[in-house]
């Protein structure tokens, strides 16, 4: 008989090893602020020192955590720094990693109820909870006729809904006959370029796309899309979706959802509203005003895995009509076939997304949101809105810079007044120094430095600092120019 071998890693090193793995993490945490934010590396830099074949015989993990310090931390760029000011956060906290580990270690796939009951009714649970503490309509509660789930991005949940809206629109009858030429969608010229890529994915095409106008804060302009919709109408299209956003990419800018949810009303358009990190802001009974009218919205999605302190990937994604989006959606062959499923009495997420596997996401909210607790995530949500009001507060008091509109969360554009060159220049000398990290965005040909404020630890002094950066940065660019 052969030699029993055992190559796994035993229980004890595990322990060993995970107990030092936490330190590094909470070590990495204490002192992200050494590294520059922004990975200086060269494109090939990280590829060219890993060896070109794979390891034959094991190898230890001191010697992996090894190459992580030395080769993989260069080409990290610091997403958990509280210098970090680019795109949109994507912040995290310790009670989120520590559900991160013990989804982990549990390693469960809950496609079905079945295959972890758990896994399903935490999620439904936990997505319910926060419509409570959303304060959203409650007919997204899974309670109720609508429900949530947990997606992986709000891109996913875009293209869920737009094939949902589809089905909706075509009595099922696309799922099964192939590509709808003639369905029309409607966006802004301002909305995520997801819906875009969902209208490919879903195969109805980009031409079929409309992009309305926006008015001088970036929304969409109903009157503009009421016109649009007609017109199509008249034309022969078939309208069947709109995607309206609170907090777009570019600047926090917030649609009409009210107007816009009427107008889908009169038409029978499904109406998507997509708040990706704007979303947590929903915590904030200040701030309801920029949810009205979701009431009248079939789905809606936002993405605690951007500004509440949950690791990415967690997008939550809710509709009104469960039965809709699972009918567009499920699919059952005989070999997941089980009791549970039969009798209907359970959800089986596996028909509420595109894949069929599914990871145990919802560990990780309901540790947040225990930890927390409604007050404790209130209280960091309004100190990243403050600090973006002290922040903007400064730039109109400044001289030389200018502030695009006061911020409505947390991203404030703002700009030197010297041009789009000056503007671009200033932005990668920031970036080059490494001691902050911003991005930019265009609108109406007019360069913005966008400074969006996120993450965990992201403190006054940090935007103190941040400031006096952009300032000194900005004189050393004026020097060397003149
Ligand atoms: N929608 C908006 C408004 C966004 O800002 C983003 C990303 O920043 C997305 C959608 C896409 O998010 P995800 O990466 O979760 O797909």
């Amino acid at each position: 008989m052969a030699e029993e071998k055992n190559y796994h890693m035993n229980s004890e090193e595990f322990r060993e090893q995970g107990k030092m793995l936490i330190d590094w993490i909470a070590d990495y945490y204490e002192q992200v602020e050494k590294y520059p934010v922004l990975s200086q590396v060269k494109p090939g830099d990280i590829r060219n020192q890993l060896p070109t074949t794979p390891p034959t015989t094991g190898e230890s993990f001191d010697k992996m955590m090894k190459d992580v310090e030395q080769i993989i931390m260069p080409g990290i760029t610091h997403w958990q720094s509280p210098n970090f000011y680019a795109y949109f956060p994507s912040n995290t906290s310790a009670p989120s990693i520590l559900g991160e580990i013990l989804s982990s270690g549990l390693g469960v796939q809950g496609m079905l109820w079945a295959t972890s009951p758990a896994c399903t009714e935490l999620e439904s649970h936990v997505l319910d909870w926060l419509v409570d503490m959303m304060n959203l309509p409650s007919h997204f509660k899974t309670t109720e006729k609508g429900g949530g789930v947990i997606q992986d991005t709000a891109s996913n949940a875009a293209l869920c809904a737009i094939l949902a809206a589809r089905e909706q629109k075509t009595n099922f009858e696309t799922n099964k006959t192939g590509i709808n030429q003639n369905l029309t969608a409607y966006i802004s010229t301002q909305t995520h370029s997801s819906v875009e890529k969902g209208m490919k994915v879903a195969g109805l095409g980009t031409d079929n796309l409309r992009k309305i106008e926006v008015d001088e804060n970036m929304a969409m302009i109903p009157s503009k899309l009421e016109a649009q919709v007609t017109q199509d109408l008249e034309d022969g299209f078939v309208p069947f979706f709109v995607c309206a956003t609170i907090g777009t990419t570019s600047s926090n800018a917030v649609d009409p959802v009210k107007a816009i949810g009427e107008i889908c009303e009169k038409h029978e358009l499904w109406l998507h509203v997509d708040a990706a990190m704007s979303g947590t802001a929903a915590l904030l009974p200040e701030k309801k005003n920029y949810f009205e009218g979701l009431e009248l919205a079939q789905s809606y999605s936002f993405n605690p895995h951007k500004w509440m302190f949950t690791n990415f990937d967690c997008d939550c994604f809710y509709v009104s009509d469960k039965s809709t989006l699972i009918n567009t959606l499920s699919i059952l062959p005989e070999y997941l076939k089980n009791e549970a499923t039969e009798k209907g009495a359970v959800i089986d997420y596996r028909d509420w997304h595109v894949q069929l596997g599914r990871r145990f996401r919802a560990l990780k909210l309901w540790f947040v949101i225990r930890h927390y607790g409604l007050e404790g995530l209130q209280y960091h949500i309004r100190e990243h809105i403050r600090l973006g009001g002290l922040f903007a507060k400064w730039v109109a008091e400044s001289e030389n810079f200018e502030l695009m509109e006061a911020p409505r969360f947390n991203l404030v554009l703002f700009r030197h007044n010297k041009g789009n060159e000056f503007n671009k220049k200033l932005l990668d000398n920031i970036n080059q120094r490494g001691k902050i990290y911003l991005t930019h965005t265009i609108l109406n040909g007019t360069f913005w430095l966008r400074m969006s404020i996120g993450q965990t630890q992201t403190r006054e002094n940090h935007i103190e600092k941040a400031w006096e950066i952009i300032q000194n940065t900005s004189q050393v660019i004026d020097e060397l120019a003149s």
